[in-house]
Parts: C-alpha cells; sequence; structure tokens
C-alpha cells in the first residue's frame, strides 16, 4: 500500500465513508439514467521517457505511438463538462504526460472549463523543458510526482534512464516555487516513492534531504510503495530489486462492492473509450474494458451501456471479469478522494 500516515480513528472514517460513497454511487447508476462517471481520464500519449522495472508500459503494443487525437481531447471533455462532470485524471496507467509539447495548452482548456478536480502523475523528469509557474497554475489541483529512493544507483536501475540529475534539480525548482507560489492551482504535491525500502529510510537519503526535505510542508506529502501490481502477470518478482515485492493479487477477499475503478472511464490517444483504464493486457487483448470508440458516441451513453452496467453487476455477485481478478488496484472508493470530502 502507499502509505499516507493517518491515525486509526481517520482511517476508521475513511473507510466507513467510502463504503457509503460507494454505495451511493452506485446505487445512482442502477437507478437513474445517463450517469456521469466519477472520473474522466485522459491518455495524453501513450509512450514513456522510462521503462520502470515495476510497469508494463513499454510491453505493451498500441498501433503507434500517439499523443491523444485533439477533437476527441476536446469532445471528451466538452461532454464531461455539459453532463456536469467534476474531476479529471491525466493519467492512465501508462505515459508521460509531459513528453507532450501541448499540455500546458490542453491543461488550460480544461482550467476554463473549472473542473473541481485536477491530478495527474508525472516521473519529473521533463519539468525543467516548461515554465514551473505556469505548470503551478495550469489548471491541475493536485500533482504526483513518481520517483525511486533517492540514491541515483537506486533510481536508475528502477526507472531505467539517465535522468536522476535532471530529476534532482527539477524537484528541487517545483517544490521550492510551489511554496513561494502565491497564484497556483496546484494544491497538494505528492512525492512517492516506488522504493525497495520503507519510507523511514526514504527519508534519510543526502539526496533527499538536500533536495526535498527543506521544502517539506504539510501541502506536500511524501509516502512511498514497496508492493506491486504484477500488471496482469507481467511483472514477475525476479524484475524487482530486493525489498521490492509483487502484491498478493487474490481477489477472493473482495467485497461486493464495484471497485472504485468501474466508475472511471479512459479516453486512449486512438479515440478508444474503456472503463478502469488501470489495467491492460499486453498484445491488445484488452477488450474486456472497450466500451466504444469516442467519434460514435458520447462518453455518457458508453458509461451506461450494458458492458458497465454487467462489470458492475459481476462485482456484485462476486464474479469479477478476468482482468479485476488478476488486479490489486481494486477500491471501494478512491482513497484521497475520500478524505478530500470527507
Ligand atoms: S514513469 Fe510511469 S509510465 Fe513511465 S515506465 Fe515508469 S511507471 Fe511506467
Ligand atoms: S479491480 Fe482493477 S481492473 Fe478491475 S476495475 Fe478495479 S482497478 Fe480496474
Amino acid at each position: 500500500m502507499f502509505i499516507k500516515e493517518l491515525s486509526i480513528k481517520e482511517r476508521f472514517l475513511n473507510k466507513l465513508y467510502r463504503g457509503y460513497k460507494n454505495i451511493e454511487m452506485n446505487s445512482k447508476y442502477f437507478l437513474y439514467k445517463n450517469q456521469v462517471p466519477l472520473f474522466l481520464r485522459l491518455e495524453m500519449v501513450n509512450v514513456c521517457n522510462s521503462k520502470c522495472i515495476f510497469c508494463s508500459s513499454h510491453l505493451i503494443k498500441d498501433p503507434v505511438p500517439a499523443f491523444l487525437k485533439d477533437d476527441y481531447f476536446y469532445k471528451a471533455v466538452d461532454e464531461f463538462k455539459g453532463a456536469k462532470g467534476r474531476n479529471i485524471s491525466l493519467n492512465s496507467i501508462r505515459g508521460e504526460m509531459f513528453i507532450d509539447p501541448k499540455i500546458l495548452d490542453r491543461l488550460r482548456y480544461i482550467k476554463n472549463l473549472d473542473f473541481e478536480f485536477v491530478f495527474c502523475y508525472t516521473n519529473g523528469t521533463l519539468l525543467h523543458k516548461f515554465d514551473i509557474n505556469e505548470i503551478l497554475n495550469s489548471g491541475l489541483t493536485e500533482m504526483h510526482i513518481s520517483i525511486a529512493p533517492l540514491i541515483e544507483e537506486i533510481y536508475t536501475k528502477i526507472y531505467v534512464n539517465k535522468k536522476y540529475k535532471q530529476l534532482l534539480e527539477n524537484l528541487r525548482n517545483l517544490l521550492k516555487t510551489f511554496n513561494e507560489s502565491r497564484e497556483k492551482t496546484v494544491k497538494k504535491i505528492w512525492i512517492e516513492f516506488r522504493s525497495d525500502r520503507p519510507l523511514s529510510e526514504c527519508l534519510l537519503t543526502p539526496d533527499y534531504l538536500e533536495y526535498i526535505s527543506p521544502y517539506v510542508t504539510n501541502d506536500i506529502i511524501i509516502g512511498a510503495l514497496t508492493k506491486f501490481d504484477s500488471m496482469n502477470g507481467t511483472i514477475k518478482e525476479e524484475d524487482l530489486l530486493p525489498g521490492m515485492e509483487i502484491e498478493n493479487d487474490e481477489t477472493s477477499n473482495m467485497s461486493f462492492f464495484p471497485c472504485a475503478n468501474s466508475s472511471s472511464i479512459v479516453i486512449k490517444p486512438t479515440g478508444d473509450v474503456k472503463i478502469c483504464g488501470c489495467r491492460y493486457l499486453i498484445e491488445g487483448h484488452d477488450d474486456e474494458f472497450l466500451l466504444g470508440h469516442i467519434k460514435n458516441n458520447t462518453i455518457i451513453e458508453l458509461y451506461n451501456s450494458d458492458i458497465v452496467r454487467k462489470m458492475k453487476i459481476k462485482f456484485i455477485l462476486n464474479g469479477q471479469l478476468g482482468l479485476c481478478r488478476k488486479c490489486t488496484g481494486y477500491g471501494v472508493y478512491p482513497f484521497q478522494f475520500a478524505q478530500r470530502l470527507s
């Protein structure tokens, strides 16, 4: 699990709250027509500049490396806003969104439509290509930075790129500017270690102490993850470093609540629309979650289609789809999202 220090009382209240929100959300889904997804997830680009050992992104065979086409981007965002959608995620399972040279224009478009919650994941290695103040005031409300413990050798082994030194500068610049900036839409930054060691040890490395620690405030949240999803069996324990583990993907203890991600809809660069968007099968056999194409239907039609309905019913009957059965991403309701609402 991603570590976020909460008191026992906070954890209990979060759990209760998440259960309640899940029931409320899914009751509406079954009782009323034209329900709106909780999240619109936009896969801005389907390639990455890293080859993390815990990620199967580079193994997925898409027809072509691609950015999300303008037509698809605008159609999806406009429809979601028109339907009173509130939350946008700029990450799917893969891709580094700052590879997209038009990313700030797209963020500004989203900002002008005034969504409530807009978050992204980034590996932070390309932030120097942009004006940090512009990123911080781009309409994003949360940024999640995915990094390894700050030891060059370990980082390079886990993230498989040669960008460590640049990353350090980018992190310091981002955090320093975040603290100094008065005009910013980003309210929280999460620094998330994909790690071979516990959080307490990540906090002791000399580079952490120099580049991150001086800038940490209540709005900069630090966590570590040492257990990883197998990405549908494509990542094995031997691919990881000692200290990193594959999380048990047994789903037998799943509750009857439909997974929170069955309330997210994903637009891929090709215009394909999927439910969840957090799992892919290699070689493109991911049709279990494929709902259709953005050209042919509205996202509201696709979210209210039989495929999604059946998927949610399968959860209730404890007969989840194959991809869900091998997934450790199951959640009753998005964790941080529940915190934000509670
Ligand atoms: S930076 Fe993200 S998308 Fe890229 S390889 Fe690593 S985990 Fe996968
Ligand atoms: S269980 Fe996993 S694959 Fe299934 S909807 Fe949830 S996150 Fe997606």
